[in-house]
């Protein structure tokens, strides 16, 4: 008998040891509340601290759904509040995090200058300098983005609080300029901000596979499709936007993608879309679907 019940308070020992052994990742959505970061620069158009929000909870997310066997995701914030950035590393400290990643959009006086940076504190943050590259090597090589690379103290002149007195390895990400029109719209679409946050997931995970030797969580299942051709069922093309809340898009139950065409020719600017898929006839099954429902003229667009 007491054998038996050694063997389980083993056990029990053995799992709670696991579950406090995942590596602790705290994803920081910049800004907040009273401090909006960059504003918009279009009408319509969100400030900073809800692109920096809507990109977080996508790259959370992406970690949970992957990872999240051996990788625990905390964030700083999950609304729109205020949280002063001494508390924001505060708390990744206490917690002994293992990874800080804060998540912002730039701006320059310059409406030309565009692309991505990864901020780390100094040179001498090698983990933070490793996981930085991997990163920026995912917006280059993966998601087709315009990296300007590693930014150190000396390229920026100034500290930044949260890479400087975090205890762990620390990265802020600069996802791109609101200041120029064409990132800007990428910055608000549903495509953009899912290319962002699954190339920072993937830079990610590669740096921790590496550095942890972990495994990947459903390794049949595909991960994120960051780079095309990938195919969308485009439900509505309009001049104008057209909210998302409506009923006809609500009664699809399945996210609608907004994307906004600034060149085109064609006289529609807003142009709505359902689904991402590598798989031809997923997107067909779901074309079927759609078109028995409010919109019978939906058609499948191949994107590259
Ligand atoms: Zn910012």
């Amino acid at each position: 008998m007491i054998k038996y019940l050694l063997l389980i308070l083993l056990s029990f020992t053995t799992l709670s040891f696991i579950s406090q052994d995942k590596i602790i990742v705290v994803i920081d959505a910049g800004h907040g509340g009273k401090d909006p970061g960059n504003l918009n620069k279009t009408k319509g158009f969100m400030v900073e601290k809800d692109l920096n929000l809507s990109i977080s909870k996508k790259l959370g997310a992406y970690i949970t759904e992957y990872l999240g066997h051996q990788v625990k995701v905390v964030y700083s914030r999950t609304t729109d509040v205020f949280i002063p950035l001494v508390e924001r590393v505060d708390k990744a400290n206490k917690m002994n995090a293992d990874y800080f990643i804060s998540i912002h959009c730039n701006a320059s006086d310059n409406p030309a200058v565009h692309g991505t940076e990864t901020h780390i504190h100094n040179i001498k943050s090698v983990k933070s300098r490793e996981l930085g590259l991997q990163i920026e090597k995912q917006f280059k090589n993966r998601a087709g983005r315009n990296s300007r690379g590693l930014k150190l103290k000396t390229d920026r002149m100034f500290n930044i609080l949260v890479l400087k007195d975090s205890k762990m390895p620390a990265i802020l990400v600069e996802t791109g300029f609101m200041t120029n029109p064409t990132e800007e719209a990428y910055l608000n679409s549903i495509r953009g901000q899912d290319l962002i946050a699954s190339a920072i997931f993937r830079g990610f995970r590669d740096y921790i596979k590496v550095k942890h030797n972990i495994t990947m969580q459903n390794p049949g299942t595909s991960t994120p499709v960051t780079k095309g051709p990938v195919y969308k069922i485009q439900i509505m093309a309009s001049t104008g936007p057209v909210s998302l809340k409506n009923p006809s898009f609500k009664s699809i139950g399945k996210p609608i993608e907004e994307m906004k065409i600034t060149n085109a020719t064609s006289p529609y600017n807003f142009k709505y879309y359902v689904g991402n898929f590598k798989d031809k006839r997923e997107a067909k099954k779901l074309l079927r679907e759609i078109q028995l429902g409010s919109f019978k003229d939906a058609y499948l667009v191949k994107f590259e």
